[in-house]
């Protein structure tokens, strides 16, 4: 799997909940998330980022944002 599809994977099992960068950096090493998250836009997906509220340090937290329509909910 390349960095790209695990950052993919753990935001969609996340999906439209923020998850801290350090996810990426301590659990799978990924230095360069904010390459791998600007391609992910660049492929059509929406990703929110945003400075980390929950830990004390200066990392990101990205979002995918997944809608779905109304009428696949019945
Ligand atoms: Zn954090």
């Amino acid at each position: 799997m390349t960095d790209r599809e695990t950052i993919y994977n753990i935001l969609r099992r996340n999906e439209n909940t923020f998850v801290c960068s350090g996810v990426f950096l301590r659990d799978h090493f990924i230095k360069d998330y904010a390459q791998r998250i600007s391609e992910l836009r660049a492929k059509g997906h929406k990703i929110d980022g945003m400075k980390c509220n929950e830990h004390n340090h200066k990392l990101f937290m990205y979002k995918l944002n997944v809608e779905y329509l109304a009428e696949s909910l019945f």
